[in-house]
């Protein structure tokens, strides 16, 4: 099961970054236009198993703007499957969920109350439906962990410093991991788009194979998850003019303007090389666009 995707590392020439500092995008945003990043890598070795299960329909669970919800619409429709997802909140209509729909998702809306009882959901609407297979919200899980790992056994280059974005940090934990069995020598910095972040050590650390040193940056969510302020606003308007990279307003940009912000104090030695992994979720943006106006 494989997206036709050569992967790529440019690098990325914006001044601001740092003078000596070299800085490269592992374009992951590049894979597929819905099946983006990091949800194709997560999404993979569960589309495996549950083929190899002999299963038909993939249910899973997301927010009104979850990326994740999209990408499973759209690999569902490619890969045969059904696919059915349980939406947090009252019914609504927005870019991403129509997308869903045409893709040929069956979205199924619960309050926010129903929707923390997700076992439950699952046997309710689908009881002794074996055809079912369950993928976790965000994606998140072992087969998640590993699809992740390929975003390092795929470089090409060696880094000394790789960032990546974390919600529930099954990507996060795939880097990881592969760094430490390729026994790379690079520092691998997470960063957190959640207030109150360092709950993402026990997630993370609950799919390491190892105890293996990280970063974990908790400062840059900018208010919180999809929370957002002028400045972010600002930064990717800016970034995006200059480079012709469009970075998400959820994830990516908080990654990057957090390796900003590193650089401006100086954290990174002269010619260290910097990996920042474009986890992709542009469609994010369709859920802001107001703000950019
Ligand atoms: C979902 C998502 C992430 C977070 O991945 P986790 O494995 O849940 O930590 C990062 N970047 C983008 C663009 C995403 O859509």
């Amino acid at each position: 099961m494989e997206l036709k995707f050569n992967s790529i590392e440019e690098e990325i020439n914006y001044p601001p970054i740092s003078d000596f500092v070299s800085l490269s995008f592992k374009r992951d945003d590049l894979i597929h236009p819905f099946i983006s990043g990091n949800k194709w890598r997560k999404l993979k070795f569960n589309l495996i198993k549950a083929r190899e299960l002999n299963k038909k329909h993939l249910v899973t669970y997301g927010g009104a703007y979850s990326n994740h919800l999209l990408a499973s619409a759209a690999a569902g429709a490619k890969f045969n499957f059904k696919t059915s997802a349980f939406v947090r909140g009252e019914e609504a209509n927005n870019p991403i969920l129509n997308l869903c729909r045409l893709f040929g998702m069956n979205l199924i809306f619960v309050s926010r109350e129903d929707y923390k009882n997700k076992a439950k959901l699952v046997s309710n609407n689908f009881n002794d439906n074996n055809e079912v297979y369950v993928l976790e919200e965000g994606g998140f899980g072992f087969e998640a962990e590993k699809g992740c790992r390929e975003i390092i056994t795929e470089l090409k280059n060696n880094y000394d410093h790789i960032f990546c974005s974390a919600g529930t940090g099954a990507t996060a934990a795939g880097i990881i991991n592969q760094v430490s069995l390729s026994q790379l020598k690079t520092t691998v910095h997470i960063v957190s788009l959640l207030k109150g972040g360092e709950f993402l050590k026990t997630e993370i650390d609950k799919l390491l194979i190892h105890k293996i040193e990280y970063q974990l940056h908790t400062d840059y969510h900018f208010g919180g998850y999809a929370k957002t302020k002028p400045e972010l606003i600002n930064f990717i308007k800016d970034f995006t003019q200059q480079t012709g990279i469009l970075i998400d307003p959820v994830y990516t940009s908080k990654t990057l303007f957090a390796i900003q912000d590193l650089a401006s104090k100086n954290y990174f030695k002269k010619n260290d090389k910097v990996l920042m992994i474009h986890t992709g979720g542009l469609f994010g943006i369709l859920g802001m666009m107001d703000k950019f106006i």
